[in-house]
């Protein structure tokens, strides 16, 4: 985006790419189809320490352009869930979409080459790369974060800003699954393979979407969303039915089939093996009748306020993005250039700028870089 961008103002560009194939995590991105942006995209979908500092950006360069570009492109989408865009067909839609874009702006690309050394002079920079020696008047780092370093993550990022004297933010895996402690693995790993609507809270920030059960502990959309907010140490708290008074719906049952075991009224509005399985673990049993108010209502506090204590984060293997990163106040979050170093920019997933699930990052990816684009 930050290249075509550029190129169509007259700039002449290259895009330097370290590793054989360009455009990687667009072609992982959202299942193979790219959830490639979000209709509710807002500053409120960011974790930042700067809150504000991806306004101008956004505003400048909101989810409707980026719609009518994939429209222009003749490129069918569908909304999935929650605002979410994903392509009909494939991600390779995506990709094509900003090769072509880049090929009409007269962008250079090269890849399977590595930038050895960046070195600022009067007007611009020298860099020693595998494929030569280079000089630029702007020089724009859009190296992305540490998730899913067998893809070519690389801390390039972070080391160039270090290199300018700007300071780095500590970083960690988000958008990631967690693992569970053995005691509550023992129970729960059986389980793997279910979902189940949830809705899932921690340090004041709730989500409602679905939760997975996997052989290493929970994840799915309601996991990798409060995953960007939980700390080691942290309890979450799950709520297993977020749409229903669950007390009030069990006395009613009661009434209607006294005779009814439990397990067997629970199967009806939830997978019969987490049913099974939660209440053999927190050993709930016995008819409706044989179950007084006073239990009713612990069993429906333990249904809407499972505390859990992840043991950990599977890590920036299988992490969406990387939180944290190069501190917005060393970026203008006008055109992202350092205000450290004239002529050098840093855009998309390096910059302490963190979305929520459903097509953010690649919002704030487009947005970072159109607005680089625009000033380099
Ligand atoms: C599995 C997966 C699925 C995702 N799905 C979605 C989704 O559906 N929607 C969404 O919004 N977000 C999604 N994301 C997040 C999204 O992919 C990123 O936030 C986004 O790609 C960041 O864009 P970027 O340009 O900053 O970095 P990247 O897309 O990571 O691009 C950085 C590029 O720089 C290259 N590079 C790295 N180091 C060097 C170096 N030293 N020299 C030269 N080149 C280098 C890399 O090889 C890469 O090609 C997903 C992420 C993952 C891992």
């Amino acid at each position: 985006m930050c290249a075509a961008t550029a190129g169509y103002r007259g700039k002449s560009v290259l895009v330097i790419e370290h590793t054989r194939k360009i455009g990687r995590k667009i072609l992982m991105s959202g299942g193979g189809r790219c959830n490639f942006t979000n209709i509710h995209n807002s500053p409120a979908n960011f974790l930042s320490e700067n809150p504000h500092f991806c306004k101008s950006a956004l505003k400048r360069y909101p989810a409707t352009q980026f719609i009518e570009l994939v429209e222009r492109h003749g490129i069918e989408f569908h909304e999935k869930t929650l605002g979410q865009l994903f392509c009909n067909e494939s991600s390779k839609e995506i990709l094509q979409l900003l090769l072509t874009e880049c090929e009409w702006a007269g962008v250079e690309l090269v890849s399977e080459t590595r930038v050895e050394k960046i070195a600022a002079e009067a007007n611009g920079f020298h860099l020693l790369t595998s494929g030569g020696e280079m000089r630029c008047d702007s020089l724009v780092i859009a190296t992305g974060g540490l998730s899913i370093p067998n893809g070519g993550a690389t801390a390039f990022a972070f080391d160039v800003a270090r290199q300018f004297g700007l300071k780095v933010l500590d970083t960690r895996a988000a958008l990631v699954p967690f693992t569970l402690q053995p005691a509550d693995l023992e129970y729960i790993k059986p389980l793997s393979g279910i979902a189940h609507p949830v809705s899932v809270s921690c340090n004041g920030t709730r989500f409602e979407e679905s939760m997975l059960f996997t052989h290493r502990g929970l994840s799915g959309p309601a996991i990798l969303q409060i995953s960007s907010y939980w700390n080691p140490g942290d309890s979450i708290e799950i709520d297993l039915f977020p749409d229903l008074n669950l007390e009030e719906w069990l006395k009613s049952q009661r009434d209607q089939r006294p005779k009814a075991e439990l397990k067997t009224v629970l199967s009806g509005v939830m997978s019969k093996r987490v049913v099974q399985t939660l209440c053999d673990h927190w050993k709930f049993d016995g008819t409706l009748a044989e179950l007084s108010n006073k239990r009713l209502a612990q069993i429906a506090e333990q249904f809407h306020h499972w505390q859990l204590k992840p043991s950990g984060m599977e890590g920036y293997r299988t992490a969406e993005v990387t939180l944290g990163g190069i501190d917005t106040d060393e970026l203008s979050s006008k055109t992202m250039e350092a205000k450290k170093q004239p002529g050098l920019f840093f855009i998309g997933e390096c910059v302490d700028v963190t979305g929520h699930l459903g097509g953010h990052n690649f919002q704030w990816a487009w947005a970072s870089g159109v607005a680089a684009g625009q000033a380099v």
